[in-house]
């Protein structure tokens, strides 16, 4: 032997992604501390060599399209490698699909995000069928009878692949496709026509330019009908077992979400249903899209907590100049501002599912709060996550630019939350219309940070601010648009505290608001790039929330 290996970090493996103290207070805090037992099964499954192994696969063995069988008929069919499958079952037994939409206890949706946030720390790309199988069913409650058929077999806990009648299987999921090659924000523009049937289905012709894990059941679908644009779900198999006429033209080759498939499609005379009114399918599909947004919430703070946890793990281990890295006062100071990061992501993310929850419920003030903090939080968290992600890279040196580590995965993946459902620009300017039309929203805002007034004199400082900025916009709706992405910002950032100073412990609430909302300045001082935290936090205590626990 000619050389030992020293001073390498183990690999982050066999711990509980859910030992997360963030999470579990807030999934306490909003009703769901029955769930935790379970978070933690799954946190141990998510952490466990066998499953980073299955992520792993499942990444490097990209879906394959095939398009026909051998004998020359279309089949359509997308083949997935079996870790994909193996992923799958795990999140569709744990109900991280529309099982919550099924299950009457309070708090049903917070524990549902627990896990989603929790499981997506296994692996992000098999969230995106789950996520929109969560979705789809407030929308299809707009079609009754479509509901009252498909409902039961959407929230079952079984995962049962392959195309199929749908009524003949144990479990479905769901998908959507809006997007098309002409416009994917302006789904106005959309061009697939609709044409009655005459026995009230439809046919639609036409594209889209982007549909994702196009092995779905089930698709909620935007066209052009006779009275205007409208929903529809269109069945990949007919209920006589033929195949709906959705032919796949080929899979889209991405940066990152490579264990997902995303494909064009074109529709020829597909038979698809239905659901809400004609002409209102943009408020019938949005339904879907909001619950999607909470989801892309969810999974950016995962992943940012993934990327921090790797950091914290690495840091500990590793050895620079004589002292472990996470001791070194710069790399100290980043490795907080990371946590703060995450925690305040989590927080809110937790909070966001809360509402959710209760506006379930039939909860209206929690709807209006959701109405305006669902396109802010998107808008703001997906958009720290490349950051956050891209600086826990650097934390593991040139190791953290190399495939083995999880990192360049996590890299690769962290902007799409920002480009679906709603792109940065559509999500900020989706919260403007919130504020003009929902004023319940602003009020719903308003009462939310008021629980946290007197607590911190920054928080009430930033409050105050807020408060400037959104009486500036109504004043002078013009600047608006311009300012919609800082207004996103600075509503999440000062939400984001409001809820730390409630809920977290001094050391955190306080580092974040030195470090985010301190001299009105947060937007260009420290917090955009890490580790340039002002003097005199408590860091320690900040990063231990964070640093994973590593049994062994
Ligand atoms: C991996 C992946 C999977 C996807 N899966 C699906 C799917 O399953 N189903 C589906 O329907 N779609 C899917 N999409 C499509 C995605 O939702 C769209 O790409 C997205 O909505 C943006 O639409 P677009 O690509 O047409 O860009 P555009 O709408 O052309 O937008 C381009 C840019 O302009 C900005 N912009 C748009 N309007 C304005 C405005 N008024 N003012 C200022 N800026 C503006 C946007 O924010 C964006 O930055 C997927 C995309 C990806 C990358």
């Amino acid at each position: 032997m000619t050389h030992e290996v020293i001073n390498q970090a183990p690999p982050l493996a066999g711990h509980d992604v859910a030992e997360d103290k963030a999470l579990l207070s807030a999934v306490d805090r909003h009703g769901a501390g029955w769930v935790i037992p379970e978070l933690h099964a799954l946190g141990v499954t998510a952490g466990s060599a066998g499953v980073i192994e299955l992520a792993r696969l499942a990444n490097e063995h990209s879906p394959v399209l095939r398009t026909h069988d051998r004998h020359g008929h279309r089949i359509d069919e997308v083949e997935f490698h079996p870790a994909w499958h193996q992923l799958m079952t795990t999140a569709v037994n744990h109900g991280l699909h529309a099982a919550p939409w099924a299950d009457g206890r309070r708090g049903a949706h917070v524990a549902r995000a627990a896990k989603f946030y929790v499981w997506t720390q296994a692996e992000a790309g098999h969230g995106c069928p789950v996520s929109m199988t969560y979705s789809v069913v407030p929308a299809l409650r707009h079609a009754p009878d479509l509901a009252a058929r498909f409902e039961p077999l959407l929230t079952a806990a079984v995962y049962d692949p392959g195309l199929r009648v749908p009524e003949g299987k144990r479990g479905l999921l769901a998908g959507m496709a809006m997007t098309e090659k002409q416009g994917g924000s302006d789904v106005r523009a959309n061009t697939t026509r609709a044409e009655p049937a005459g026995d009230g289905s439809y046919l639609l012709t036409g594209h889209k330019w982007f549909c994702s894990a196009p092995m779905c059941d089930l698709f909620l679908v935007l066209a052009q009908a006779p009275g205007g644009l409208s929903c529809f779900l269109l069945p990949r198999v007919l209920p006589d077992g033929s195949r709906n006429r959705m032919h796949i033209q080929r899979l889209k080759d991405k940066l990152g979400n490579r264990s997902n498939a995303s494909c064009e499609v074109e529709y020829d005379e597909a038979v698809a249903l239905p659901v809400g009114d004609p002409g209102r399918g943009v408020a019938t599909i949005i339904e879907m899209v909001s619950s999607t947004r909470l989801d892309c919430i969810l999974g950016s703070a995962a992943g940012m907590r993934q990327a921090a946890a790797e950091a914290m793990h690495h840091a500990s281990h590793r050895m620079a100049f004589g002292v472990p890295l996470a001791d070194q006062p710069a790399m100290a100071a980043v490795l907080a501002d990371l946590a703060l990061e995450s925690e305040a992501a989590t927080t809110l993310a937790m909070r966001l599912a809360a509402a959710a929850d209760l506006a379930a419920r039939g909860d209206s003030a929690e709807a209006a709060l959701l109405r305006l903090m669902l396109p802010a939080a998107k808008h703001w968290i997906c958009k720290r996550t490349p950051a956050v992600i891209a600086e826990a890279l650097e934390c593991l040196g040139g190791n953290g630019f190399v495939e083995e580590s999880v990192m360049p995965r996590l890299y690769r993946d962290a902007p799409l939350n920002s480009i679906w459902e709603g792109s940065g620009n559509v999500t900020a300017l989706d919260l403007l219309r919130a504020i003009a039309r929902s004023p319940a929203s602003v009020d719903a805002l308003s009462a939310e940070l008021a629980r946290a007034a007197g607590a911190d004199r920054r928080l009430d400082l930033a409050a105050g601010r807020l408060r400037g900025e959104l009486a500036a916009i109504a004043a002078d709706p013009g600047d608006a648009q311009y300012q919609a992405r800082r207004l996103a910002g600075l509503i999440t950032v000062t939400m984001q505290a409001a809820l730390l100073v409630r809920h977290a412990p001094t050391a955190v609430s306080g580092a974040f608001c030195a470090s985010r909302l301190a001299d009105g300045d947060w937007l260009g001082g420290p917090g955009v790039s890490f580790g340039m935290l002002p003097r005199g936090l408590d860091l320690a205590s900040v990063t231990c929330r964070t640093r994973p626990a590593v049994a062994r």
